[in-house]
């Protein structure tokens, strides 16, 4: 199913993350109910809404760690999910190799030290010697303000620690696409803007994301399109100025007000 770009197509004008109208239902509970969202090339754009609305879902389904009923998911030019139809095991796999994901409870391996944990996908993936991997690893950490921490174990690592190696982690497979599930909710507040720091580096290195936050301020700051999700649709999209400042749905609105 994998759909190469024709000749002479610049990438560049084609998204990099393509959904149209998908549906997801678990159970009898319709989740998604035809969802349309594009992500350009170096686009950030952030997915908000009350808890339940489906962002989690969404995000899966760009990593097919989800498996929709219809619509079309394309991600990095490839066919992901048509009409309840999926990208076969090994077609997954590459897709996943370009597409990185950040969860909000980190996920790091308990059991691997800070710079295994970032050579591991490298080295098994990507086919990468250790040398390589740990050389690119230790780059990516001082990116990530924490070259220091190579040695360490995740357990000794605060919670903003701990997410800053799991983007660096990410980082580290050079992918075209990061994904953000609420990166900083299980954050201690004083911890939650050297994340947001990191992720606004990373767009303003041109990095494409979709992250689902409830961090306004960054959504504002460094979002380019803020698209709201209530009941398992996208009930609308713009610039987060007008967005934050004249809402067109009377549910944004609600939410707005309850989360600023
Ligand atoms: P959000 O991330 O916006 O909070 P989710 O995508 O996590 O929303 O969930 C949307 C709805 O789907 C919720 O009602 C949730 O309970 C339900 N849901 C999510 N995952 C599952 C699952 N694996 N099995 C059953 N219900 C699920
Ligand atoms: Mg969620």
């Amino acid at each position: 199913m994998t759909e190469p770009l024709p000749e002479g197509c610049d990438p560049a004008a084609r998204p990099i993350v393509h959904v149209h109208g998908l549906c997801k239902s678990f159970g009898d509970q319709r989740v998604l109910d035809g969802v349309d969202l594009d992500v350009l090339p170096s686009q950030v754009v952030v997915l908000i809404g009350p808890s339940g609305s489906g962002k989690s879902t969404l995000l899966r389904c760009c990593n097919g760690l989800e498996r929709p009923e219809s619509g079309t998911v394309e991600v990095c030019g490839r066919l992901l999910v048509q009409d309840g139809r999926m990208l076969d095991e090994s077609g997954l796999n590459a897709l996943r190799a370009e597409v990185g994901m950040v969860f909000q409870s980190f996920n790091l391996f308990a059991h691997l030290s800070v710079l295994d944990n970032i050579t591991l996908g490298p080295r098994k993936l990507r086919g990468l010697t250790r040398r390589d991997a740990e050389e690119r690893a230790r780059a990516l950490l001082a990116k990530v303000g924490l070259e220091h921490k190579a040695a360490a174990m995740p357990a000794s690592l605060s919670g903003g620690q701990k997410q800053r190696v799991a983007i660096a982690r990410a980082l580290a497979m050079a992918p075209r696409v990061l994904l953000f599930d609420e990166p900083t909710s299980a954050l201690d507040p004083e911890l939650v803007g050297e994340v947001l720091q990191v992720m606004k580096l990373l767009a303003s290195e041109g990095m494409t994301m979709l992250v689902v936050t409830h961090e306004m301020g960054f959504a504002r700051e460094v979002g380019d399109v803020v698209a709201v999700m209530d009941g398992g649709k996208i009930i609308e999209t713009g610039a987060p100025a007008s967005i934050f400042t004249r809402p067109t749905q009377e549910r944004t609105r609600a939410f707005l007000q309850a989360v600023l």
